[in-house]
């Protein structure tokens, strides 16, 4: 099955599974996209929903050679490493090459991205956790202070649903909305189609929250900055062990709900003390995002950011 649309073979989900449900003030937007190799067209009626490989004669076909490269496409979609796999009548060569292919242009696209908002000046935070760690209620307390000093951005990707999005513009911050259907994460050719879609957030910060998975958007750079993981409380100390990919490739470890610390008996230096195992330099800040606590030290965390990034931008230009 297509991780992306739910397609099978080929066969177009009954249900329209997989709108990429871009929304700004209500706009909904009509689009293809390009997504692991893979040309998806959906038409948001709900009515037309396409999943098929362009190929380079132009033709969208599902014949037997698609279908077996459309299996290998969602085993490796989700991150698991191919070198664990056994798949029957697939080399795991194959498989790690299918893997490359993914990533590289996942990654000439990122660099894209992360061009345009150099040339925006735009400082941009990719957000991870695992789903109900509370990112959305996260950044919802954050953009509604940051919007007083600064241009202020989310686009959010969730499985379906516009929920999220409508939470952050009811602060009054543009939001977009990307529905990745059953695919599992954020890919940098969804974000840039995105993000054409925000007005302009010059000099500001632009948040992405991603899809609530602590395993696969750790492999796919957006274009961001850097990454934060937002861990919380009732999760369980252990989690940086168990998903160790998402907090190694994180420059900051939220560890939000610390609220409820005593209630569930979380302790504090033990998640910090595991974390640093698989990721020794990332930096460790205890939030609520219901009560406020540590959003002043996130606050100071975002501007020393900014400052530095403006400070490596002027060292280059010289
Ligand atoms: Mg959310």
């Amino acid at each position: 099955m297509c991780t992306v649309c739910g397609c099978v073979d080929g066969i177009p989900p009954t249900k329209h599974a997989d709108v990429q449900n871009a929304q700004t003030n209500g706009q909904r937007l009509d689009h293809g996209h390009d997504h692991h190799g893979y040309h998806h067209d959906h038409g948001c009626s709900g009515q037309d929903v396409r999943c098929a490989r362009s190929t380079d004669d132009g033709h969208d076909h599902h014949d037997d050679g698609d279908r077996q490269a459309h299996r290998e496409q969602a085993l490796v979609d989700c991150g698991i490493d191919p070198a664990g796999l056994r798949v029957v009548g697939m080399s795991s060569e194959r498989i790690i090459q299918v893997s490359r292919d993914i990533l590289s242009k996942n990654n000439r696209i990122a660099a894209e991205n992360r061009a345009r908002f150099l040339a925006d000046d735009l400082v941009v935070y990719n957000v991870l956790s695992s789903p109900g760690a509370g990112k959305t209620s996260l950044l919802v307390r954050a953009v509604s202070e940051l919007k007083r000093r600064i241009p202020v951005g989310v686009i959010g990707g969730d499985q379906q649903t516009s929920n999220d999005a409508e939470r952050i513009r009811a602060t009054g911050v543009p939001a977009i909305q990307i529905n990745t259907g059953k695919g599992c994460h954020l890919d940098a050719a969804m974000v840039g189609q995105a993000y054409r879609l925000l007005p302009e957030l010059k000099g500001g910060v632009l948040f992405i929250e991603n899809v609530g998975n602590l395993v696969c958007p750790a492999a796919f750079d957006l274009g961001e900055v850097c990454k934060i993981v937002v861990f919380s409380t009732t999760e369980g100390e252990d989690k940086p062990l168990k998903y160790p990919d998402i907090f190694a490739t994180s420059s900051l470890m939220l560890i939000n709900k610390i609220d409820l610390a005593p209630m569930v008996d979380f302790d504090l230096n033990r998640t910090i003390e595991f974390t640093a195992r698989v990721s020794p330099n990332i930096e460790v800040l205890p939030v609520s995002a219901r009560t406020g606590e540590g959003f002043g030290a996130l606050y100071a965390w975002l501007q020393k950011q900014t400052a530095h990034r403006r400070h490596v931008v002027e060292d280059t230009r010289g």
